[in-house]
């Protein structure tokens, strides 16, 4: 719930402007400013601290610029990223934003819906990752909503996933799109009655319950995973997003819990369409100084001389797991998913 809202005087000519404001006035926010202007000026606080808490409990109501409705691929997961906001008010000490986004994290709604799913049309039957692919081709062109944002948990302030599911999922753009999101949280009631098509991928963020520590302001474990057979329930097409995996003492028999629970709050699902990607936590030295910098006493591991440093595709350097740690993480969750939840299609793993 965020305690202050800032509208800026473009977004106030978006139909779907009005539509935050009235969710944001059910919701009980009262400091609500509309701007004379288009500029989202930086919280001031006395440390860098309260400045950040500021910003996390500051939304922001914007028009999408053209530069920002551009499509853009985003392998392993979809053929393309979409957004409906940038910015997520939830706590991770880890969080992958911090790597993305730069500035305060202000979390910006796009009020020009209608600008940002339109790409959706054209594009479709483009893509390099799931668009004729052998193994995922069936999910058509696919659009990922997660990348830069938690789309669910906004949702009860801006009602975009639920338009957007709802429009890919009654044909609205062709039939050969579909979409796909992660979330922390499990506010997924107005999602479960949508005609979705079963063209929406819900997948949730799981981890051990030793790094659920990290995720502070999400949805405890066993919601998400309640929630997860809610939209299995619903003819969700499913998925888990295991990540960030970290080695902690015991990760085996702490993950291995997480599947079982999996295993068993799927049972009984007709027409299950479940599908992982498991995701080895990493950071960059620009995503550490933001996060050391938001969390001064995070006890988050991101100790450079203990891993090993990759190129990006980018040429940036990033800090991944060693190549044995790698080799264990990976051969261990490969066989345990099939083992323990034989239902479900490893997409990827890095
Ligand atoms: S829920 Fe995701 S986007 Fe939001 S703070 Fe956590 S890691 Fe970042």
């Amino acid at each position: 719930m965020p305690q202050h809202v800032v509208v800026t005087r473009s977004a106030t000519e978006h139909a779907h402007t009005a539509e935050i404001l009235r969710r944001v006035e059910a919701a009980g926010v009262s400091d609500v400013r509309v701007l004379t202007n288009d500029r989202i000026t930086s919280p001031k606080g006395e440390t860098e601290r309260e400045a950040y808490a500021r910003a996390k409990a500051t939304l922001a109501v914007v028009v999408a610029p053209p530069s920002q409705l551009k499509p853009q691929p985003i392998p392993p997961s979809a053929d393309w990223r979409l957004d409906l906001a940038r910015g997520c008010p939830a706590h991770c000490q880890y969080c992958y934003l911090a790597g993305s986004l730069s500035g305060p994290p202000i979390t910006r709604l796009y009020a020009n819906l209608d600008d940002v799913l339109a790409p959706i049309s054209s594009l479709s039957g483009t893509g390099s990752v799931t668009t004729g692919d052998a193994a995922r081709g069936g999910e058509g062109t696919t659009f990922e909503l997660s990348c830069y944002t938690d789309p669910l948990g906004i949702e009860h302030l801006t009602g975009s996933l639920a338009t957007a599911v709802e429009q890919v999922g009654t044909g609205h753009h062709g039939d050969g799109a579909s979409l796909r999101f992660t979330t922390k949280f499990d506010a997924v009631q107005p999602l479960l009655a949508l005609p979705h098509g079963r063209r929406t991928r819900v997948r949730f963020s799981l981890n051990a319950t030793e790094v659920e520590r990290f995720e502070g302001g999400t949805a405890s474990m066993p919601r998400r995973v309640a929630a997860l057979r809610e939209v299995a329930l619903a003819g969700y097409p499913v998925g888990l997003t295991i990540a960030p995996v970290m080695p902690v003492p015991g990760w085996q028999q702490s993950y291995g819990t997480l599947l079982d629970d999996v295993a068993a709050a799927l049972a009984g699902v007709t027409d299950l369409d479940l599908t992982a990607e498991v995701i080895t936590h990493r950071f960059t030295p620009g995503s550490k100084e933001v996060l050391t910098g938001w969390y001064p006493r995070t006890r988050l591991e991101m100790d450079e001389a203990s891993r090993s440093s990759k190129r990006s595709k980018f040429g940036g350097i990033k800090y991944v797991y060693p190549r044995e740690t790698m080799t264990e993480l990976r051969g261990w969750f490969t066989e345990q998913l099939a083992a323990r939840l034989p239902a479900a299609r490893l997409l990827y793993w890095t």
